[in-house]
């Protein structure tokens, strides 16, 4: 019986074996605890029926574990020098694809028609590399995937920012912009200790369940997420000033300004952090009126 990758000692012989040696700016923090994973693929409810695309495998520890329960695993890794690692470690599972791709500049859709077809579910699981979290999870939000969900581990902090509600410390852009096309959960905290070598952050697993429908209807999605960044561009800015100074030509539209935060019913004294989803929807539709 093949032991498991996630383990620390069979971890240390692969890394030693190899000689390989940890990218910092990869974000290279590999996971040593079969539980941990357990538990991820458990929220990521994957089964044998389950697509899934796995963003940096590492040397396959969570990759593993998806593809004893998974239908197939299509795993994008940036480090040439883990592909024969990856090779060796995974001899065992004949459903797992890896691709040698940074995963911001792949076309992910391209290979989840080419991987998938037989397939009733695709879902995004991985353990992501820290220093692009937002920049692939937007990414792959962007792109309107026909994804069911997406359970990653990233920073707490970053979870927290995701899946924060107006008028904490946390909302800001990346909270709309997340719930705009999912709903998010954080499921779990995870200790410092379950990674080698061990980050400097602390860890949160969230789930992210992609909503068959944009959380509110706009008139213009672009515009709508420039109204979103516009007003929290000075956390400590009124509304008003923040679209006055940094939407386009809001200097000379001022009044244009005032007039749809009226007709919005929404004060220009509050501050964007107050605001709800609902309430940017109404406001940007307004708004472009006079900007659009
Ligand atoms: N999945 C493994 C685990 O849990 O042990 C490794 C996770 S490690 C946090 C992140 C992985 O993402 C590394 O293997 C790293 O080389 C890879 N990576 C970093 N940037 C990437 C990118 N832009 N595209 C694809 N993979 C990337």
């Amino acid at each position: 019986m093949n032991k498991d990758i996630a383990t620390p000692k069979r971890t240390k012989e692969i890394l030693d074996k190899y000689g390989f040696s940890f990218k910092k700016s990869l974000g290279q923090n590999f996971l040593i605890d079969t539980n941990i994973l357990d538990r991820i693929v458990d929220h990521a409810g994957v089964t044998e029926r389950t697509g899934v695309i796995e963003i940096g495998p590492g040397i396959g520890a969570l990759t593993e574990q998806l593809a004893k329960r998974a239908k197939k695993v299509a795993a994008f890794e940036i480090d040439q020098r883990l592909l024969p690692i990856l090779k060796d470690t995974l001899a065992p599972y004949d459903n797992v694809t890896v691709i040698h791709q940074d995963v911001l500049k792949a076309d992910v859709k391209a290979v989840m028609d080419e991987q998938f077809q037989d397939c009733d579910e695709v879902m995004v699981v991985a353990n992501l590399p820290y220093y692009v979290t937002t920049p692939i999870i937007m990414k792959l939000l962007e792109e309107n995937l026909p994804l069911k969900g997406i359970v990653v581990m990233l920073q707490k902090e970053v979870a927290d920012r995701m899946a924060a509600k107006p008028s904490s410390k946390e909302y800001g852009s990346l909270s709309i912009a997340v719930q705009f096309y999912t709903e998010p959960k954080t499921v779990m905290g995870v200790p410092k200790t379950v990674f080698v070598p061990q980050p400097n952050v602390d860890s949160a697993v969230i789930k992210l369940t992609l909503r068959g429908a944009p959380a509110v209807a706009v008139k213009d999605e672009a515009f709508f997420f420039q109204v979103v960044r516009a007003s929290f561009a000075q956390r400590r800015k009124t509304l008003l000033n923040n679209l006055v100074n940094n939407l386009p030509n809001g200097k000379e539209k001022k009044a244009d300004i005032e007039k749809a935060l009226q007709d919005s019913h929404i004060d220009g004294k509050r501050r964007g952090e107050s605001l709800s989803i609902e309430e940017f929807a109404v406001l940007s539709d307004r708004l472009s009126k006079a900007f659009l």
